[in-house]
């Protein structure tokens, strides 16, 4: 992985959001404040916007910036979350380099565990760690077996796909959708949405 396919994913995803907004918008409108997608949209063009600054950057650097923009420029609760994975995946990256699957898979996992304890969430409880919990511990599975990049890819979609669906009948017990009970059943969460769109996109990306 090198800084310039980040640059490409960043572009990549912004453009997948926008793609995405009624369907996002609409999610969040049911069973949240309507707002994740103005949230993410923001996210996606302050990163794009620092492309110039990101492009003399190593990988591990250019990850840590994008979190620290993050941090700065998505509110609500998705805002931290996001940006604590972009500055635990910068950490293990510098760490371990970003040369092969395993490395930039365990990058994701040190991302996923810090979305985990910042927002003391699990899978089941109705939020976007129901698509990156599964995500992850297939992408270090498939990694580590040095299955072949397109099979990688095929696979972590599958799994995002049934991550974000299974958020339909849950219950949530985190964040907004959490005062509605009952009357969250029947919709996709709207942060599960957004990290199957940005996965997918990240892999077709990769795949090709
Ligand atoms: P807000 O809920 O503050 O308006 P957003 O609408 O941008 O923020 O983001 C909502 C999404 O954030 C939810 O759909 C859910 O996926 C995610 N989320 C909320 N709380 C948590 C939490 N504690 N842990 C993990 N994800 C969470
Ligand atoms: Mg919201
Ligand atoms: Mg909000």
């Amino acid at each position: 992985m090198n800084t310039e396919s980040i640059l490409r994913a960043a572009e990549a995803i912004q453009a997948a959001l926008l793609a995405h907004e009624a369907d996002i918008e609409a999610l969040d409108r049911a069973i949240g404040d309507g707002d994740h997608f103005i949230n993410m949209k923001r996210g996606a063009a302050a990163v794009v916007a620092l492309r110039d600054e990101l492009a003399t950057l190593a990988p591990d650097a250019a990850l840590h910036k994008i979190g620290m923009k993050l941090l700065s420029s998505i509110g609500g609760a998705s805002g931290p979350l996001i940006a604590s994975f972009f500055l635990a995946m910068a950490k293990t990256m510098q760490e371990r380099g970003a040369d092969g699957w395993p490395q930039i898979a365990a990058a994701f996992a040190a991302g996923v565990a810090a979305i985990q304890s910042r927002g003391k969430a699990d899978v089941g409880e109705k939020t976007l760690l129901d698509v990156l919990i599964p995500v992850s511990r297939c992408f270090t599975r498939l990694a580590e077996a040095g299955t072949e990049p397109a099979t990688l890819c095929a696979e972590l979609k599958r799994e995002a796909e049934q991550g974000m669906e299974s958020t339909r009948d849950m219950i949530a017990s985190k964040g907004r959708a959490a005062f509605l009970g009952e009357r969250a059943i029947g919709h996709i969460d709207p942060g599960a949405k957004t990290s199957q769109v940005m996965i997918c996109t990240v892999c077709d990306l990769a795949s090709t």
